[in-house]
C-alpha cells in the first residue's frame, strides 16, 4: 500500500507535563476525590511539581478540597491560567461555575471542555499531572484513554462489594484503553474506634486486596476510615498537609509512585 499513514488526531498532550495520571472509581463516594488532592498534596512535600486536573465534570469536589474560591483568569481570552494551593497547580471546570450550579454536559462539549482544560491552561512545568475522573466508565475515561498520553490508571475502592463490582468495570475499561493500571487503593478499609481503640470492617474485608491479586498489580495503599481526614477535606487543607498517621500514609503512597 502506498501513501503515508495519517498521524493521529492532535493527542491531549500538554507541553511541559511529564508524566499524566489518572484516578478512577467505578462508583461516586468511595473517597477518589479525597485521595486524589492528598496524593497531590504528599507529591509536592516530596519535592514534586504536581498539577491536578479535576475532571470530574459531574460532581467536581477539588475547589473545594483545596479551598480556593478565586476563579481561574484568562487575561488574553485563550490561555487560562491554574490555581495554586497547596503547592499544586489546580484546574477544576468547577473553578470555572458557580458553585452549587449543575452542570449537563453534552458528548461534544464535554470534549471541548476536556481539551481545553488540558491543552489551554498554562500548566506549566510538572513532573505529574493528577487527573480526578468521574466515577465508572464514561466519555471522559474513553476520551482520555484515547487521546491523552497517560502514564498509567489507579482506582480507588471502598472493600464493599458494590464499589468492588463497580471499580472491576473501571479496570476492565483501562484494560480495554490499554492504560497501565498502576495500582489500586482501598478507602475506608477499616474503622479504629478511637474510644476502644477496636477495629470494624465497616465495608467489609479482603475484597481490594483479592482484587489487587487476580491482577497482578500492586495494593497502593489501605486507608482507614478516618475524621481528620474527612474534616480536613471539608475544611479545604488535605490532611497530607498536616502531620500525623494519615499524612504519613500519603507520604507513602506518594513515595511508592515516584519509585
Ligand atoms: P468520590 O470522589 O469518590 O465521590 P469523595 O472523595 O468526595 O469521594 O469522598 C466522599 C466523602 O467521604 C467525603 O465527605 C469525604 O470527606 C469522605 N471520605 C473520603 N475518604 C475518607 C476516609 N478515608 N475517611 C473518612 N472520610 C472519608
Amino acid at each position: 500500500m502506498g501513501g503515508h499513514m495519517k498521524p493521529q488526531a492532535e493527542p491531549m498532550r500538554p507541553e511541559g507535563v511529564k508524566a499524566m495520571i489518572a484516578i478512577g472509581s467505578g462508583k461516586g463516594g468511595v473517597g477518589k476525590s479525597t485521595v486524589s488532592s492528598n496524593l497531590a498534596v504528599a507529591l509536592a512535600r516530596a519535592g514534586k511539581r504536581v498539577g491536578l486536573l479535576d475532571a470530574d465534570i459531574h460532581g467536581p469536589s477539588q475547589p473545594r478540597m483545596f479551598g480556593v474560591t478565586k476563579r481561574p483568569a484568562s487575561p488574553d481570552g485563550k490561555r487560562i491560567e491554574p490555581l495554586h494551593a497547596h503547592g499544586v497547580t489546580l484546574m477544576s471546570v468547577g473553578a470555572m461555575l458557580p458553585e452549587g450550579k449543575a452542570v449537563i454536559w453534552r458528548g461534544p462539549m464535554l470534549m471541548g471542555a476536556l481539551q481545553q482544560m488540558l491543552m489551554q491552561v498554562n500548566w506549566g512545568e510538572l513532573d505529574v499531572l493528577l487527573i480526578d475522573l468521574p466515577p465508572g466508565t464514561g466519555d471522559v475515561q474513553l476520551t482520555l484513554g484515547q487521546k491523552a498520553p497517560l502514564t498509567g490508571a489507579i482506582v480507588v475502592s471502598t472493600p464493599q462489594d458494590v464499589a468492588l463490582i463497580d471499580a472491576q468495570k473501571a479496570l476492565d475499561a483501562f484494560g480495554t484503553l490499554k492504560v497501565p493500571l498502576l495500582g489500586l487503593i482501598e478507602n475506608m478499609a477499616v474503622f479504629t474506634c478511637p474510644h476502644c481503640g477496636k477495629d470494624s470492617h465497616i465495608f467489609g474485608h479482603g475484597g481490594v486486596v483479592a482484587e489487587a491479586e487476580r491482577l497482578g498489580v500492586p495494593l497502593l495503599a489501605q486507608l482507614p476510615i478516618d475524621l481528620d481526614t474527612r474534616l480536613a477535606g471539608d475544611a479545604g487543607t488535605p490532611v497530607a498537609l498536616g502531620e500525623g498517621p494519615m499524612a504519613e500514609a500519603y507520604a507513602g503512597l506518594a513515595e511508592r509512585l515516584i519509585r
